[in-house]
């Protein structure tokens, strides 16, 4: 098959460019035509010689993802299905703010993760995206809904589409590139978020290679609960999670770490569990939490938090001085919102079985969380 040409950086292109006898300067010229013009046909970059088209021509492609559906929300917000093959399907969604627009992109077909609360890791998992797949995914959206101005449409990405960017490290570091190099999105690296549901090592890794903005989904103030809630909390704790947050701070385009933390009724959402979040990182780690209200799914067995819960929660942490947002759900008539995405996956992990045999036990009342439901 052809090398698609989105699976590269720069420093890719230019070392691939080098293979057919071409200088930098013209890998420069055509990764600027493919993600600053959004241009796939090579007959048209018209500035590059045709003995370059005509190379290209036999072997390369600009392979973007064949478009399954779209629906657009009341609010504005976009979701896109794109077959990957296989019967596979994955989503992102685009996010308009009043100034300026989100992009949520997946990183895999499923997720190996399984988190309880969350609609992908109950599909299981199917494969890595590659970097041509994770990078298609900006290069369509922003190229789909730039105006005849030419004005960038996208200035925020988030790793928080379906998967675990940090178990697909490989693809997941090209990409990146990709989105902030400003010859092609030159995004800010504050604005490329990496949210990670906690990979000690690949935490470090992130650092040394291409650090961003990160965020990290806790959901739990004791190994207890957390391990319930995030399985793969059992290899290193939080005690290790927060120290790598700490070390991360070091080389991060901002001065904090983000926590996410999904509200689940009856769960995580008691007044003593927020202090007990105080306890754990007051003084200890610079962030901000940003508290999810669950969006639900049928399968879960889980239930929102009422409002007044996130509120009370909210107040707590805000009283110890520690920066609480409430995530505003957008795009949930549409099945946009966090942890919602379930494209189509073809599992070979039989993720939702497991989840199925072995109900969670909450460490407090040692109900199984698939009683809890009303
Ligand atoms: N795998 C990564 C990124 C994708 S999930 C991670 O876990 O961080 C993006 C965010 O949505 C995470 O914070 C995740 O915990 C949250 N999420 C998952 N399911 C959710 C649900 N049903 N309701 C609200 N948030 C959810
Ligand atoms: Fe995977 Fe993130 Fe969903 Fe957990 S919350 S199952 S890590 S996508």
């Amino acid at each position: 098959m052809a090398v698609n040409l989105l699976d590269f950086d720069l420093e890719g292109l230019a070392a691939w460019c080098e293979g057919l006898g071409e200088k930098r300067f013209r890998a420069v010229q055509l990764y600027r035509w493919i993600h600053q013009r959004g241009e796939s046909d090579f007959e048209k970059m018209s500035d590059l010689a045709k003995s370059l088209r005509a190379k290209l021509a036999g072997s390369a492609e600009v392979r973007g993802l064949p478009l399954i559906g779209e629906h657009r929300s009341a609010d504005g917000t976009i979701k896109w299905l794109f077959d990957v093959g296989g019967g596979n399907a994955v989503e992102s969604v685009y996010i308009p703010e009043d100034d300026r627009g989100t992009l949520c992109v997946s990183s895999q077909a499923g997720c190996a993760v399984g988190c309880r609360f969350c609609s992908t890791g109950h599909q299981g998992f199917s494969r890595n995206l590659t970097s041509g797949e994770i990078v298609a995914q900006l290069w369509f959206a922003e190229h789909r809904l730039r105006g005849a101005d030419g004005e960038r449409v996208i200035d925020n990405v988030v790793m928080m589409g379906m998967g675990e960017p940090l178990q697909n490290y490989a693809a997941l570091v090209p990409a990146l590139k990709t989105m902030l190099d400003d010859h092609a999105y030159g995004l800010s690296r504050r604005r490329v978020t990496v949210s990670t549901s906690g990979m000690v090592a690949m935490i470090d890794r992130l650092r040394e290679d291409c650090p961003v903005a990160l965020a990290v989904s806790l959901h739990a103030p004791d190994d207890a609960l957390r391990d319930q809630l995030v399985p793969l909390n059992h290899k290193d704790g939080i005690e290790a999670l927060l120290a790598a947050c700490v070390r991360y701070l070091d080389a991060a385009p901002r001065d904090f770490v983000t926590f996410e933390y999904c509200m689940l009724d009856g769960v995580n959402d008691a007044p003593e569990q927020a202090q007990a979040l105080v306890r754990l990182l007051k003084g200890r780690v610079p962030c901000k939490l940003n508290l999810i209200p669950f969006n639900p799914f049928p399968a879960s067995g889980l239930k929102r938090s009422p409002r007044e819960r996130v509120t009370a929660f909210a107040r707590v942490l805000q009283d110890a001085g520690i920066v609480t947002t409430v995530r505003k759900t957008r795009g949930d008539d549409i099945d946009a919102a966090c942890g919602q995405l379930a494209g189509e996956v073809q599992d070979r992990t039989r993720a939702h079985e497991r989840m199925l045999r072995a109900p969670v036990r909450l460490p407090t009342r040692g109900v199984p969380l698939q009683e809890t439901k009303a």
